[in-house]
Formats: structure tokens, C-alpha cells, sequence
């Protein structure tokens, strides 16, 4: 089952058994905020109740990036009368663009959202829109800053900050490689050593899956990143005709240095 850590005054993270989301909570004195509300109505009401146990607020949810593990459970949230559903705009854009096709991912763990078929199974895309500027959301007492470090793990990473935590999505993950299928490695590199040096402002930076990370974590994550950018380049100019040969000297596992190589050269920055 799923339970409550308190990480900071009025901020816990749920940690949930299986995909290990972590589903962040800041309770204010007037509202409370929900971050990411996972893969279905199934986990998504789990999640509630969860919610439900620890504050009576009304709620305000955030989705830190268009996965579906992270906004499949929004539509339990908005029949529960959540009406603010924060998300970076491109972020907004792809769920409503392809979040019903991201349906095929869920599977057995949540048959009727893959099927399309039951209760709170809509796509319900966030309304509550953040650009490049951060934005406060005022909970009562306390705010939470909503802000995006540029392109990553996805195009729309949104973080969410308060006095004490930071929660990430998955621009950080623990316990496993980070996923590259829709990212920006190079940009991703940056936004991880930006969030390396944000560090020492937080007590608790909460990662999208997996255990709470230490300073050193981060930064070794960002290092790996930063290095493998390098090294994939590198490899590319010596064989462009075949940038597979990049994959062995990669610090990740062939299938992820197969989509890192596949995402650098699609997303290339000018050099
Ligand atoms: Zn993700």
C-alpha cells in the first residue's frame, strides 16, 4: 500500500507501491495542493483517499509533466470538484494532443482507463497554465512556486517549490535510469546542474519515482548527463554514419543509450 512521508512543515509525499509514484501534498490553512495523481481512477482514487486522510481543503492539483502515470488520475480529482489543474503549457498541450494515446501504456493496472471505458477515464487536460515566468499559488499561509527550468525530461517539466521541499517529476528519478524517450538530453544536463546548484535552498528534493535525494545524488546524475552529452557527441563526429557505436561508452544501459543517442541527435542545439 501507499503511505504518507512528511517531508517539511505541511508537505508530504506518497509514496505509491508498484510505479513508486511519488504524489506530493503542501497543505496550506486554505487550500491544499496535489501533485501528480497517477496512472487511472483506480490509483487516482486511491490517491484521494489518501489526500483525504491527511486534509479537508479544497485541493488544487499540479501535473509536473504529460506521462500518464502523472495525470491519468485527474479525472478522479475533478469529479471530487478539483477545478485548478496546473501544468507548464506544453505540458497542457501534449496531454491534450496525446494523452489519449498514451492509454496503450497503462494496461492491466488500470483496464478501464485503457480501455476507455468506466468512470473517470477522461482526459482531463490542465486549465491553470504556467509559461516561463514562475507562478505563486497562494494555499493560505503558504505559497508554492511553480516553475520551469527549460526542456528535459520532456518539453513541460514543471516543479513545484516551497520553503522547506522541492519536487521535481521526473527530471529526477531514483531506482531507476532516467527514461529518455521524450527528452531534450542536452537541455536536460543544464536544467539538472540548475537544480544541483537550487539545491541547498530545500531541505527535500522529491523525485517523480523512488526514495528522497541527497545533494550528491543530483549531482552525480547531472555529471553522468553532462558527460554522456559530451561523449555521444564525440562519437557522432567520429562515425556519423553510424551513431550506434556511441552506445557502448554510454554510462547507461543499451536501451536507454539507444534513446539518448536517438533524442541528442533528434533535439541537437545548434553548436
Ligand atoms: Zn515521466
Amino acid at each position: 500500500m501507499s503511505e504518507w512521508l512528511e517531508v517539511g512543515e505541511d508537505n508530504y509525499v506518497l509514496v505509491t507501491e508498484g510505479s513508486l509514484l511519488n504524489t506530493g501534498l503542501i497543505v496550506g490553512s486554505e487550500r491544499a495542493m496535489v501533485i501528480d495523481t497517477g496512472c487511472g481512477p483506480r490509483q487516482g482514487r486511491k490517491i484521494l483517499d489518501a489526500v483525504r486522510e491527511k486534509s479537508q481543503l479544497p485541493l488544487v492539483v499540479v501535473n509536473t509533466h504529460a506521462h500518464y502515470d502523472h495525470f491519468f488520475g485527474n479525472a478522479v480529482f475533478a469529479e471530487a470538484g478539483v477545478t485548478e489543474f496546473w501544468a507548464h503549457r506544453n505540458c497542457a498541450t501534449d496531454i491534450e494532443v496525446r494523452g489519449d494515446v498514451q492509454r496503450r501504456f497503462v494496461g492491466t493496472l488500470e483496464p478501464e482507463m485503457s480501455a476507455a471505458e468506466g468512470e473517470n477515464v477522461e482526459i482531463v487536460v490542465p486549465n491553470a497554465i504556467v509559461k516561463d515566468q514562475p507562478v505563486l499559488v497562494d494555499l493560505g499561509g503558504l505559497s508554492a512556486a511553480l516553475f520551469h527550468l527549460g526542456r528535459g525530461h520532456t518539453d513541460g517539466d514543471l516543479l513545484v517549490g516551497t520553503p522547506t521541499t522541492l519536487f521535481v517529476g521526473d527530471l529526477v528519478e531514483q531506482g531507476a535510469p532516467p527514461s529518455f524517450e521524450d527528452s531534450y538530453p542536452e537541455e536536460w544536463a543544464d536544467a539538472l546542474r540548475h537544480i544541483s546548484a537550487l539545491r541547498h535552498r530545500y531541505d527535500f528534493l522529491i523525485p517523480g519515482h523512488g526514495k528522497l535525494c541527497s545533494d550528491q545524488f543530483v549531482k552525480t546524475m547531472a555529471e553522468t548527463m553532462t558527460t554522456a552529452v559530451r561523449q555521444a557527441r564525440q562519437s557522432i563526429r567520429d562515425t556519423p554514419s553510424d551513431a550506434t557505436k556511441a552506445i557502448p561508452v554510454l554510462p547507461y544501459g543499451p536501451e536507454q543509450s539507444r534513446w539518448f543517442i536517438k533524442r541528442l541527435q533528434e533535439t541537437r542545439r545548434a553548436h
